[in-house]
């Protein structure tokens, strides 16, 4: 390719709007071009990277047993009330709809599911045939709250997604290890560092599912692990041990004490410290959050007015409360969301803030954190404005019927249960793997012929990787002051030739030409800038646009030689005869190694 033919978009500034570094660096080095609100163009260098990644997650998937199809991007809605979910992404606004001509809906697949069950259904008759796996690279839309940080977060995005049918429970678990080890190999491939955590199914349900993560500082979701047991969990499923509460002067008796013009559970233990109970923290108090969330049932949608308390320095994980809702329910979750103030006054009988598990409280669940067994006195809202009960005793004092559950957001210096403490940081999600057991199948009758001559359910699977978002996690990964850093897999183009001499200097010009020609033949990705420009103009462009290898034909022509450099390293003279092979050489060594990390993935 020459680069006077490339349309080289490299931008001096950094897009205002850009907060991480793979927005900014693939909108400056003219990857990315934005054609409306959180809606990207993908231009030909990045339309390159793309199907690089693509094809070798095709490549791993293909040899985990996967067959690529397409499935069409328009779904019926019929299809989706079949399974059930119609309602719940609806009610959860996640999927874009669209109507044709006959007033028809049509979902825009946020994920496949249904249409893949239905048709396996078709295909798949027999045990026989059992089992099977079929998997797409294909356009994605989800109507995302919060659309953000360039290809990270977007409406449309591209997504490989497989889809594994089996006869029994124990072959869907070999086909997930296959597929956890295929993941991983893939990544490595990639040039990727990418490590598995348990993770909660959501909205695609089932019985267990890790998610594939990227370790980086910009990651939207925040990991709960401890390097020593290899506990690693997304902070949605991750579960810890609370380290006890300290003790403190309580009374014996829970008392009614005034709190007057308190807002949270600072100003409250202020207050309390300051008015006869000096020792009492947070940790001694009971938080209450009240929520109200939807959930579908057999018999139809229910409200379900819901009050969950953890200790009053920690958080209410809302998924796991969502999940505990909607198990108690016997249904599934539609929607969550704090109650207003007038719910919160009918469900209490006071003005916010005064919520506690004694007389007064009106919900249809009430869950409290299992970390609260045994808590001993504890300050819990008295379901009266401006006063709370000091030294609340939950199993003496509370007056309403409740559930011990796990709510608590666990959080680094939570004690693991394997021993050791558990530690925080944060990841990019590439990649998610799904045991969706009969879940589709069952709803939808996609049933094969059994040995026993009897019709059963598929046992399923189902397999996510963000193709387009793994480019993004890539560059979080690989980049420097200069711009970006392909791994050589997945680069647009592996080298680059660039002819640094005065202008109609024939020597220069055919030495590079040559190089070119030989570079090309060989079936190296490579670019001759003959662009009309000056030597530090190219290279500062080469090195934002992240080609990993460059030959730099200039003075040293005079003598026979060339400079080589690998993107981030030093330069190297060699002989023009030899430039060739050393590229060649250095790009064999670059895959060797990416190809070795994936041989060594167990
Ligand atoms: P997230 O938690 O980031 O919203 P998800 O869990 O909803 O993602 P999955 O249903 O597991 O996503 O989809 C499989 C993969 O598709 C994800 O692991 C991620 O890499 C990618 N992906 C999901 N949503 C988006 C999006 N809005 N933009 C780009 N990639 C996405
Ligand atoms: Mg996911």
């Amino acid at each position: 390719m020459r680069a006077s033919r490339m349309n080289l978009a490299t931008l001096r500034e950094d897009p205002a709007e850009a907060e991480i570094a793979s927005h900014r660096l693939l909108t400056r080095a003219g990857y990315l071009h934005k054609s409306g609100a959180g809606l990207y163009l993908y231009q030909p260098l990045l339309k390159r990277v793309i199907d690089r990644i693509a094809r070798i997650v095709a490549e791993e998937i293909s040899r985990a047993g996967g067959l690529e199809i397409t499935m069409p991007i328009l779904q019926e809605q019929e299809l989706w009330e079949k399974s059930g979910r119609w309602a719940q992404y609806q009610a959860s606004r996640t999927m874009l709809t669209v109507k044709d001509r006959n007033g028809q809906l049509f979902g825009l697949a946020p994920t496949a599911e249904e249409v893949v069950t239905d048709y396996a259904a078709a295909v798949v008759k027999s045990y026989k045939q059992l089992p099977a796996c079929f998997f797409q690279q294909n356009t994605k839309f989800r109507d995302e709250i919060r659309p953000r940080f360039g290809l990270m977060r977007v409406k449309e995005f591209i997504m490989m997604d497989a889809y594994s049918f089996h006869a029994s429970p124990d072959c869907l678990d070999k086909t997930y290890e296959a597929m956890r080890v295929a993941y991983l190999r893939a990544f490595a491939r990639l040039g990727l560092t990418a490590f598995a955590v348990e993770a909660d199914t959501g909205a695609i349900g089932g019985t267990g599912s890790h998610e594939f993560m990227v370790a980086a500082e910009v990651g939207e979701d925040a990991i709960i692990y401890n390097p020593a047991s290899g506990y690693a969990a997304n902070v949605e499923r991750a579960t810890g041990i609370v380290p006890k509460a300290g003790a403190w002067s309580a009374p014996a008796a829970a008392q009614l004490t005034l709190t007057p013009k308190v807002g949270t559970i600072a100003d409250v233990m202020a207050f309390l410290q300051g008015n006869g109970f000096a020792d009492v923290k947070a940790e001694h108090s009971l938080k209450c959050v009240l929520f109200v969330l939807t959930v579908k049932t057999d018999k139809g949608e229910k409200q379900i007015r819901t009050a969950a308390f953890v200790r009053g320095d920690r958080d209410v994980n809302e998924v796991k409360l969502g999940n505990a809702v909607a198990r108690g329910a016997r249904g599934a979750l539609l929607d969550l969301r704090p109650m207003h103030p007038d719910e919160v006054r009918a469900a209490t009988g006071a003005e916010p803030g005064f919520a506690g598990p004694g007389e007064g409280l009106t919900v249809d669940f009430c869950y409290i954190d299992q970390s609260l067994k045994e808590a001993g006195p504890l300050v819990a809202g008295a379901n009266k404005t401006d006063h709370h009960l000091v030294g609340f005793v939950i199993e003496r004092d509370a007056k309403v019927q409740f559930r011990w559950e796990d709510l608590v957001r666990t959080r680094a210096g939570d004690l693991d249960q394997r021993g050791g403490v558990l530690a925080e940081r944060r990841g990019i999600e590439v990649g998610h793997i799904f045991k969706l057991g009969t879940k589709y199948s069952a709803a939808m009758k996609a049933e094969f012929l059994g040995p026993d001559q009897k019709l059963h359910p598929f046992v399923m699977g189902c397999y996510g990787i963000g193709t387009s978002r793994v480019a993004a996690a890539a560059v979080e990964q690989h980049n420097d002051g200069d711009g970006l850093r392909w791994p050589v897999s997945i680069a647009p183009y592996h080298c680059v030739v660039v002819p640094a001499g005065k202008p109609g200097d024939t020597a220069i010009e055919q030495a590079a030409q040559e190089i070119y020609g030989k570079l090309t033949k060989a079936g190296i990705d490579v670019v001759l800038d003959d662009r009309d420009a000056k030597p530090g103009v190219k290279f500062k462009d080469w090195d934002l646009v992240g080609i990993p290898l460059r030959v730099v034909c200039g003075r040293g022509i005079a003598e026979g030689k060339v400079e080589f450099k690998i993107r981030g390293g030093e330069s190297k003279d060699v002989p023009v005869a030899d430039a060739a092979a050393t590229v060649i050489e250095a790009y064999l060594k670059a895959i060797e190694t990416l190809e070795n990390a994936a041989d060594a993935v167990t």
